[in-house]
């Protein structure tokens, strides 16, 4: 602890020797700065025995009639901070606030390293009314705006998030993607109290912040398909692939139950073909792999993904293969395994649990920003808390029928 303060307070005698100097010319001054170089001296000497109390005592009793002090108390709070004694650096900055003296530019400033303080020993509240307070200062606003939505973030407050993000968009325009997702989790607690003219109207809002938002498409399309206007949905769904191609596997399920409530399952084999040569993407062929089909276009289908495949190979391919080439919920009976326990069917079964095991312990989405792996997809990350940096791993690799 003692060096690195000392390297943190040894310019002040430098310091207080150049005071000394500018205002030699008056001998009160003078006397006053010879003062000030001798209580720092004290203060250090209670720094390098260990005594931090009265070292800080000490200097915030010099800080009070010397301005210049103001940035060593704020460094020396950090430097508390920063050892985990948060309840210290707080005692510094809440002394500072009750300074007459203090100009209101070092007030704010020592305001905010309180709710920082408060911030990092889980008092919410505290922190948040003094983040709301330094907030009106345009000087502050970027700073206080990123902690105030960690808050509210953490206690899923979506509309006091709102409230704060949206008049900041223009000065800080990667803060869209944040921003739908609140309208987003806004839209979910609508949904949950039933009041569906409200959700609508917050996904309307996701949308025009980010008309990327592939979130809030799923949710209107959801919304849609439950009224059953699949037809609707249908259109809605669809909008994915301009939006995150990345995405498209996430469509395909709610598609398909769009298709089977209209009876239109060949156009839907007509449209996943199409996808399937736009994006020659494992996830999407894995996520069409996974539906089961009416027979008027389950070979069609199959087909259709046994070429891709073949074309495409992976670990994947290779369990979709043998998956539908051999029915696991098949085994041969006893008399058949005993007659030929090396059959080429079993080997291949064998090889099918193999692939299965791998394709378990497989991540399938991947967080671009922090590299967190997750077998779901998360719309906020929970390694980094960034919203929208969760994708499926394997997604387009190209065209395949090139
Ligand atoms: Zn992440």
């Amino acid at each position: 602890m003692g060096l690195e303060l000392l390297f943190l307070l040894l310019p002040l005698a430098a310091v207080s020797g150049w005071i000394i100097g500018r205002r030699g010319e008056n001998r009160r001054q003078q006397q006053a700065c010879q003062e000030m170089t001798a209580g720092y001296f004290k203060g250090l000497n209670y720094l390098l025995n260990d005594e931090e109390d009265k070292a800080i005592m000490q200097f915030l009793a010099l800080s009070e009639s010397n301005e210049d002090a103001l940035d060593i108390h704020f460094a020396l709070a950090n430097l508390f901070k920063r050892r985990g004694e948060v309840d210290r650096a707080i005692r510094i900055h809440d002394t500072l606030l009750q300074r007459p003296a203090i100009d209101a530019r070092s007030f704010q400033r020592a305001q905010l390293e309180l709710a920082l303080d408060y911030l990092k020993a889980g008092l919410f509240d505290r922190a948040e009314s003094l983040l709301l307070e330094v907030h009106q200062q345009p000087e502050f606003r970027q700073r206080t705006h990123q902690h105030l939505l960690k808050i509210y973030q953490q206690e899923r407050e979506w509309s006091k998030a709102i409230a704060i993000a949206t008049p900041l968009l223009e000065e800080l325009p990667q803060g869209r993607i944040p921003l739908a997702h609140y309208h987003c989790e806004q839209a979910l607690v609508a949904l949950h109290a039933a009041a569906n003219g409200e959700a609508q109207q917050q996904l309307r809002c996701a949308l025009e912040v980010d008309p990327a938002s592939v979130r809030a498409t799923l949710l209107q399309g959801e919304m849609l398909l439950q009224r059953g206007d699949a037809a609707a949905a249908i259109s809605v769904y669809q909008r994915v692939e301009r939006q995150d191609a990345a995405l498209l596997s996430e469509i395909i399920s709610p598609l398909k139950r769009c298709y089977e409530l209209i009876e239109e399952e060949a156009e839907m084999a007509t449209y996943l073909e199409g996808l399937l040569q736009r994006y020659a993407s494992h996830t999407l062929a894995i996520a069409i792999a996974r539906g089961r089909y009416s027979p008027s276009v389950q070979s069609r289908i199959q087909q259709l993904l046994e070429r891709f495949l073949l074309h495409n190979p992976s670990l994947h391919s290779l369990l979709f293969l043998m998956e539908s080439w051999f029915d696991p919920t098949q085994s041969p009976s006893p008399q058949e395994a005993a007659q030929r326990p090396f059959s080429c069917e079993e080997k291949v079964r064998q090889l099918q649990r193999v692939a299965n095991q791998l394709w378990d312990g497989s991540n399938i989405y991947l967080c671009h920003h922090c590299g967190f792996q997750a077998k779901n997809l998360y719309w906020l990350c929970p390694g980094c808390k960034q919203w929208s940096t969760i994708k499926p791993q394997l997604s387009i690799c190209g065209s395949w029928n090139r």
